[in-house]
């Protein structure tokens, strides 16, 4: 079978792969599609993560079941979180897998995933509904942490990004109002919009310095900041700020489909609406990661069809 090997930085390639035979405890799946995430491109720009988890956005159809396997079926549909999904094939253990209704578009699927993420983040930031809440980045974290917002019912959603398509993006899918950080000062215009008050609770969904710099500094005494960009710089803080002002920070990278789901199953939210292109296994580093790293395209999430 065909699969994308790492072979460190700028330099992936398919190659051929013994085939995926499930162990006990491991089911077999078709990958359908593999989501190219934000981690991935960090490890392809910047050299491995710790942990790696390159190619895990996936989800397909089971096609053997492992030895001991009782609660999945032949052709059923799931989403799986393993690395090395940039596959044809994965086998992964029953516990990485989860089962997606029969009849979810598989665009949707791709994304479960990035939304477990935001639920997870969301849940930590215990978010009650009446909260007003900065999002600084609306690339694929920031959107799906907005997707989460509104599921919850939260009215007062503002982001921030330097690319306009995505600040467009942001607008179609709720958000209260959106604007480019270079030209706004976000710390004054989240004063203005709360009457000098602060947002509730900030989310850091870029990875940098500057935008961790705007939550710290938009958040009201007391407030929350969520932290789930991915860094590779280190960030200089103002930490009297933080001190004197009583923030809390929180880091989150795991996931929680479970709520993810619920929120699909409660109904309008679209997900999959951040998907902009689907690419053949071979064209992973051309027509993926290289347009991801060059951001001269208007792209989202890109979805890996092996
Ligand atoms: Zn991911």
């Amino acid at each position: 079978m065909k699969k994308v090997v790492y072979r460190g930085i700028r330099d992936v390639s398919v190659a051929d792969a013994p085939e995926a035979n499930p162990g006990r405890g491991e089911v077999k799946i078709k990958i359908k599609y593999c989501g190219i995430c934000g981690s991935d491109l960090h490890e392809y720009l910047h050299g491995p993560f710790p942990k790696s988890p390159f190619g895990h956005e996936a989800c397909g159809e089971i096609v053997t079941l492992g030895e001991g396997v009782k609660d999945f079926a032949v052709s059923e549909r799931v989403c799986s979180v393993v690395p090395g999904s940039f596959a044809e094939f994965i086998s992964c253990p029953v516990e990485r897998v989860l089962k997606i209704p029969a009849d979810m578009d598989w665009k949707r699927a791709a994304v479960i995933e990035p939304l477990s993420g935001a639920a997870y983040a969301l849940e930590r930031a215990q978010i009650k509904g009446d909260e007003t809440v900065l999002i600084a980045g609306c690339g694929t974290v920031g959107l799906m942490i907005l997707l989460g917002l509104k599921a919850m019912g939260v009215k007062n959603i503002y982001m921030s990004d330097l690319l306009a398509y995505r600040r467009e993006k942001a607008m179609g899918l709720g958000a209260t109002q959106t604007w480019n950080p270079r030209e706004i000062k976000t710390s004054a215009k989240i004063k203005e919009l709360t009457n000098g008050r602060g947002a509730d609770i900030a989310i850091e969904a870029v990875g940098i310095e500057a935008t961790l710099k705007d939550c710290l500094s938009s958040v009201k005494f007391g407030g929350k900041v969520i932290v789930q960009g991915i860094f590779t710089e280190r960030a200089l803080v103002h930490m009297l700020g933080f001190v004197t002002r009583e923030t809390t920070m929180i880091g989150t990278n795991s996931i929680n489909p479970q709520l993810a789901l619920s929120w699909i199953k409660k109904g309008d939210i679209r997900p999959e609406s951040v998907v902009t292109k689907i690419i053949p296994l071979g064209k992973i580093k051309e027509d993926g990661f290289e347009i991801l790293a060059g951001k001269s395209t208007e792209d989202i999430k890109i979805l890996i069809a092996p």
